[in-house]
């Protein structure tokens, strides 16, 4: 690979990887931290927005997929496993692709995006949709996956979470220094537990700011939740299996995990994707609605935002309620009629 090589080539050194680990990778990492005016004004802070949609499969999960699907080839595992809300399964079928093993995604009924859907059966994953939420397919596959010569790829997975310690790192040697606040979404809890290691790794300590949807905020309430809902389908998860990293982020951290409401949500993802130029699924967009909620309260100093997955993951709700138009005589004087010019 020419310039940058991905995640374990970057960072190999702080990563359980060896000579002996075959790499497979797919030049996921250093994405761009892009600065966001009109949300920096609004909060009165600079506010730096980590596009993890810049990744090869469109979110975060690749810099965790490098490390557990290097680690599994290097096992011996003839297959991955995981269940997933869409961005695991999408990146779990690229990675086994790469590598030339199967990969088995269990899916929760009607919840998973268009294009993440369209990613895992494109890299040809075998894919399972089970009647239940995502906590019953991650229950059934961590059942299954005891087999032989399968490795289960969720954030349970201590090569997932070492990966993901990499956005902290990149955060850090472009600003040099840590960020006064960290916010980020909410789901599984993997992500708010690796970016808090990684920059425990390095000495830095930035407050930790986590953010559920409200329907599906298990952490904030103190208990599980039977049936998760909202409209971030990548954060619908009623009982987190990092629950305990997110709480240990938070407290050591001096953050805060709180929820946001559905409505927040889409505010923010209207507000990135008309005033930033950027374009996020819906949960992507909970930590802003959370800094955006919470500013009154939020220290001194630049905050970034992971932004975790891209907008083109989730089609069906960039487009709702837009209203698409008819088709127009092909001339300029009919154009220009639709346009009141
Ligand atoms: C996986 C995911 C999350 C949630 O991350 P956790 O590690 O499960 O907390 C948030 N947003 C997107 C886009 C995701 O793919």
């Amino acid at each position: 690979m020419t310039g940058w090589g991905g995640v374990i080539a970057a960072y190999g050194h702080r990563l359980p990887v060896t000579s002996d680990t075959p790499i497979i990778t797919l030049g996921e990492g250093n994405t761009p931290l892009i600065p966001a005016p009109h949300l920096s004004a609004l909060v009165e802070r600079e506010v730096l927005l980590k596009f993890e949609g810049a990744n090869p499969t469109g979110s975060f999960k690749d810099r965790g997929m490098t490390v557990a699907v290097s680690k599994a080839v290097e096992e011996g595992a003839a297959a991955v496993a995981c269940a997933s809300t869409g961005n695991t399964s999408a990146s779990a079928a690229a990675y086994a692709a790469r590598a030339g093993i199967g990969c088995v995604v269990v899916l929760p009924a009607g919840k998973v995006a268009l294009g993440k859907l369209a990613q895992a059966v494109r890299h040809g994953a075998r894919i399972v949709t089970v009647s239940g939420s995502f906590d019953d397919a991650l229950a059934i596959t961590i059942a299954l996956s005891r087999r032989h010569g399968v490795a289960l790829v969720n954030s349970i997975n201590p090569y997932r979470i070492a990966g993901q310690q990499s956005v902290a790192w990149e955060v850090a040697d472009a600003l040099g220094r840590a960020p006064a606040v960290h916010a980020l979404p909410v789901g599984n809890a993997g992500n708010i537990t690796a970016t808090w290691l990684g920059y425990r790794a390095v000495g830095l300590a930035p407050a930790m700011w986590g953010f559920q949807a409200a329907g599906a905020a298990p952490i904030v309430e103190g208990h599980p939740v039977a049936r998760p809902e909202t409209i971030a389908t990548a954060i619908r998860i009623g009982n987190p299996a990092s629950w305990q990293g997110a709480v240990a982020a938070r407290d050591e951290s001096g953050g805060r995990i709180t929820a946001v409401s559905d409505e927040q949500i889409l505010a923010a993802y209207d507000l990135l994707a008309t005033r930033e130029g950027l374009l996020v699924e819906p949960a992507s967009a909970a930590g802003v609605a959370g800094v955006l909620a919470n500013r009154s309260v939020l220290p001194d100093g630049v905050v970034v935002c992971t932004l975790t997955g891209h907008g083109l993951k989730d089609p069906d709700t960039a487009i709702a309620g837009m209203g698409i138009p008819e088709p127009v005589a092909a001339t300029p004087e009919a154009v220009a009629e639709v346009l009141g010019w």
